[in-house]
C-alpha cells in the first residue's frame, strides 16, 4: 500500500511530545512490513537538512514553495518550506491556526502535483484535520482511496473563524453548519472547529487506545465533541500506540551511565542513580517525566512527591509547562527542595535526562485526569520501572494491578496515595514479587508490530 501521513511532528527532528514519537514508530514499522510510506511535515526553523535532501518546487495559491524530501527511517520525509514555519518552536504562536490551515492546504497541493495514487492518507490531530474537508471540497481529483484521522488528544481542536478557511480557498461561511465544521458549543456558532472537520469528513477515526475511543463519546471526556463522535461511532476504531523499542532500549541506550538487561536491571538502576547525587540508601525511587499541564494532574504529582518523601522514598521529576503559572509553581517547588537528599526536580524539556530517569526509577507515577494513550508508562516498563497509573484511557489498557503495575481509579490524593502505598509495600516487603512485575514489563510486547498490523487492516477496510 502507499500510505501518506500528514502531521506537525516527526521524531527526533521535530518532537514536542508523544505525537512525533508515535508517527515515526508507526511509519518505521509500516515500512518494515513492506508498505511505501511518505510523511509531510513543516520545515521548522531548527531543522537542518542533510546533503541527500532533494528539493522540488510547487505552487500553493499565489505562492511558490520548496518541498525538501529525504529518506529517513525507511520513509520519504517531505518538509514544507514556508515563512510561517521558519521559527524556533513547533507550536505556541498566536498564528498557529492560520499556519496549520495553510500547511494542510499546501500538503495537498504538493500531493496533487505528484498525482500518485494513495491508498491511505493518514492525518494526525487538528494540525492536519482540515485536509479531510479540503479533499471533499477543493481536491476532489486527488487519487486518495481512504482518509484516516488519528485522535492523539481531542482537548486540542483548532478553533478559528470562517475567514481563516477563506484564506485557503474554502468558502468558510458554508462550513458553519452543524453537520460540517461549526463548533459544537452553542455559545460559539460562528466558530470553525478544525478537528470536528476531520471527524466529520474522514473515512475512519482512530483514537489512540480502545478505552479512549469509548471515553471520548461521553460529555466528561468529549471536550464538546462527544455528540459529533457519537454520531460517527461506526467509523471509530481505537488502536493502542506502541513505543520505539530501538530508541527506548536500556541495553543499548547511549544516554545511560550503565546499560542493563532484564538480568542486570537491579544493579543497572543502582549505577544510573549515581547521576542524581541523592542519598543512595535503599529506598523506593519514584518519579515522573511529563508535560506539566492540567491533564497530567500537576497537583497530584506534587502530592506524590510529598507522599514519597513521607514514606522514606526518593522522588525525581522532569517536567516542563507551557503554562507560566504552573511552570513558576514548579520552579518554586524546585527551590524549596533544592538541598533535599531525596528529591531531584528539573523544570525543563531534556531528552537525555528523561532516559536516565526512566532507567533510575523503581516506580513511575502517572496521575492523569485523562490519557489518550500515554507513552511514559510503556517506556517505564521497558526500563524495568513499574508504572503506578490512574486507570483512564490508554493507561487503563496497558497497566494492570498486580500483573505489570499498580493503578488507582480516582484522580484524587487519597486514591493515588493508596496506590503508592501498595507499590512501596510490595517494594519493601516482597522483593521477589516486585522483580516479577519488573520482568513482566521488560519482557512485554511494547513495540509497533501489533499496532501497525491493526492500522494496515484499517487502511484496507471498506465500509
Ligand atoms: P503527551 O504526548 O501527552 O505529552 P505521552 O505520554 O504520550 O504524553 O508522551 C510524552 C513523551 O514526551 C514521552 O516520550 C516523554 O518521555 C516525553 N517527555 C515529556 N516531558 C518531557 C520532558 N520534560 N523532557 C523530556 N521528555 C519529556
Amino acid at each position: 500500500m502507499r500510505i501518506v501521513h500528514i502531521a506537525a511532528e516527526f521524531a527526533p527532528i521535530a518532537k514536542a511530545g508523544g505525537l512525533g514519537e508515535v508517527i515515526v514508530g508507526l511509519c518505521r514499522e509500516l515500512n518494515r512490513s513492506g508498505h511505501s510510506v511518505d510523511v509531510i511535515i513543516p520545515k521548522y526553523g531548527f531543522i537542518s537538512l542533510n546533503k541527500n535532501t532533494k528539493q522540488s518546487q510547487f505552487k500553493c495559491l499565489a505562492n511558490t514553495h520548496t518541498m525538501w524530501s529525504t529518506e529517513i527511517e525507511g520513509c520519504r520525509l517531505h518538509l514544507l518550506e514556508a515563512d510561517c514555519f521558519n521559527r524556533g518552536e513547533i507550536y505556541g504562536y498566536e498564528d498557529d491556526l492560520p499556519r496549520f490551515i495553510y500547511f494542510s492546504r499546501a500538503a495537498l497541493d504538493y500531493l496533487q502535483l505528484q498525482n500518485k495514487p494513495i491508498d491511505a492518507l493518514h492525518l494526525h490531530d487538528w494540525h492536519a484535520a482540515l485536509c479531510a474537508p479540503l479533499i471533499k471540497d477543493i481536491f476532489k481529483d486527488l487519487p486518495v482511496r481512504k482518509v484516516i484521522l488519528s485522535l492523539h488528544n481531542i482537548e486540542y481542536q483548532g478553533k478559528c473563524a470562517a475567514a481563516d478557511l477563506d484564506a485557503v480557498g474554502m468558502k468558510g461561511e458554508t462550513y458553519l453548519v452543524k453537520e460540517k465544521l461549526q463548533d459544537d458549543n452553542p455559545k460559539f456558532p460562528k466558530t470553525v472547529n478544525l478537528l470536528k472537520g476531520g471527524i466529520v469528513y474522514a473515512d475512519a477515526i482512530v483514537p489512540v487506545s480502545p478505552s479512549y475511543a469509548k471515553e471520548i463519546l461521553t460529555p466528561e471526556h468529549g471536550f464538546n465533541l462527544d455528540r459529533t463522535l457519537r454520531g460517527v461511532q461506526g467509523k471509530i476504531f481505537g488502536i493502542l500506540n506502541g513505543i520505539d523499542t530501538t530508541l527506548w532500549n536500556p541495553a543499548q541506550d547511549r544516554a545511560l551511565i550503565v546499560n542493563y538487561t532484564v538480568a542486570s536491571a537491579l544493579k543497572g538502576k543502582e549505577l544510573n542513580r549515581g547521576h542524581f547525587h541523592l542519598d543512595q540508601r535503599k529506598r523506593p525511587w519514584v518519579g515522573a517525566v511529563t508535560r506539566l499541564v492540567p491533564q497530567k494532574g500537576p497537583e497530584l504529582l506534587e502530592a506524590a512527591l510529598e507522599k514519597t518523601v513521607e514514606m522514606g522514598g526518593s522522588f525525581l521529576l522532569l517536567g516542563s509547562s507551557p503554562i507560566p503559572k504552573i511552570q513558576d509553581h514548579f520552579n518554586r517547588l524546585k527551590e524549596r527542595y533544592r538541598a533535599h537528599p531525596q528529591v531531584f526536580l528539573q523544570c525543563s524539556y531534556d531528552e537525555a535526562l528523561a532516559h536516565l530517569i526512566y532507567a533510575s526509577l523503581d516506580l513511575l507515577i502517572v496521575p492523569s485526569r485523562f490519557e489518550p494513550c500515554g507513552l511514559t508508562q510503556l517506556i517505564a516498563m521497558r526500563y524495568g520501572t513499574i508504572p503506578v497509573v490512574r486507570a483512564t484511557g490508554g493507561l487503563k489498557d496497558t497497566v494492570f494491578e498486580g500483573q505489570n503495575g499498580f493503578s488507582f481509579s480516582d484522580a484524587t490524593i487519597p486514591s493515588m496515595s493508596g496506590a503508592l502505598e501498595r507499590a512501596c509495600r510490595v517494594f519493601r516487603s516482597d522483593p521477589e514479587a516486585f522483580q516479577g512485575l519488573m520482568q513482566r514489563g521488560m519482557n512485554g510486547d511494547l513495540g509497533w508490530r501489533k499496532p501497525a498490523q491493526e492500522y494496515v487492516k484499517l487502511y484496507g477496510w471498506t465500509r
